[in-house]
């Protein structure tokens, strides 16, 4: 634990009580109240400062401001480089803004209510930061990492499984077997009835599983095929 100071015994404490409060933020003369913690002397019931007391205080003032003005939440925010699989700075690019701006935003600075909105609408709509890409890349043609990010929204957000087709030597059977979605086992005379067999039977197991309704399936192979000139 932190080493913490009572002012009013004058002395380090080695523990200390907390209670819950009604605390106000003033942020540019604007106050929000928030439920917030208070760090108390144990011998003399002062007011001591703890920084994990503090860092909970101001999490709870952002959150307060964020909640009445309507602002997209810090864990939506951190949620959208990691469903796009696109960075920071890129996404930063992409909307226009500075370079830092989304990083910031992501180390919980709030934005502004019109950049909130937008975060909003490229959290749910990934046709939203695709339009943006494609604007961007028609100013910056020579962009690659643009158009490799433009390609991964198009497949994000897809349920991605990766089934392994093998032929089984003892059985004289092509099988199928997949970790990703629990259940599938198949056996079929060819590799191409085999994978008829996985698309008639996928869309079952998703829903059997709870999971995504949408697949894209990845084949592992060991099929073999000889090539004649
Ligand atoms: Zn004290």
């Amino acid at each position: 634990m932190e080493k913490i100071y009572c002012f009013s015994c004058g002395k380090i404490i080695d523990s200390y009580d907390v209670i819950s409060k009604e605390l106000d933020f003033d942020l540019k003369g604007e106050i929000y109240h928030y439920q917030g913690k208070e760090a108390v002397c144990p011998v003399c019931g002062a007011t001591v400062f703890v920084n994990d007391i503090l860092k909970y205080n101001k999490e709870q003032a952002y959150n307060a401001v964020r909640m009445a003005n309507d602002i997209i939440s810090q864990k939506d925010i951190l949620s959208i480089p990691e469903k796009y699989n696109v960075g920071k700075r890129n996404i930063s690019k992409y909307l226009g803004w500075g370079e830092i701006t989304f990083s910031r935003y992501c180390s919980g600075y709030i934005p502004t209510k019109h950049n909130s909105d937008i975060l909003k609408e490229v959290l749910d709509n990934p046709e939203y930061l695709k339009e943006k890409i494609k604007k961007y890349l028609q100013e910056n043609p020579d962009d690659e990492n643009a158009r490799k990010d433009l390609q991964k929204i198009n497949f994000s957000g897809l349920f991605n499984a990766i089934v392994n087709m093998n032929w089984d030597d003892e059985t004289d059977k092509w099988i199928a077997t997949s970790t990703d979605i629990p259940g599938l086992e198949l056996e079929a005379d060819s590799f191409d009835m085999l994978t008829d067999q996985v698309e008639k039977t996928v869309p079952e197991l998703l829903k059997r599983n709870k999971l995504p309704n949408t697949a894209m399936i990845q084949y592992h192979t060991n099929k073999k095929q000889m090539i004649y000139a």
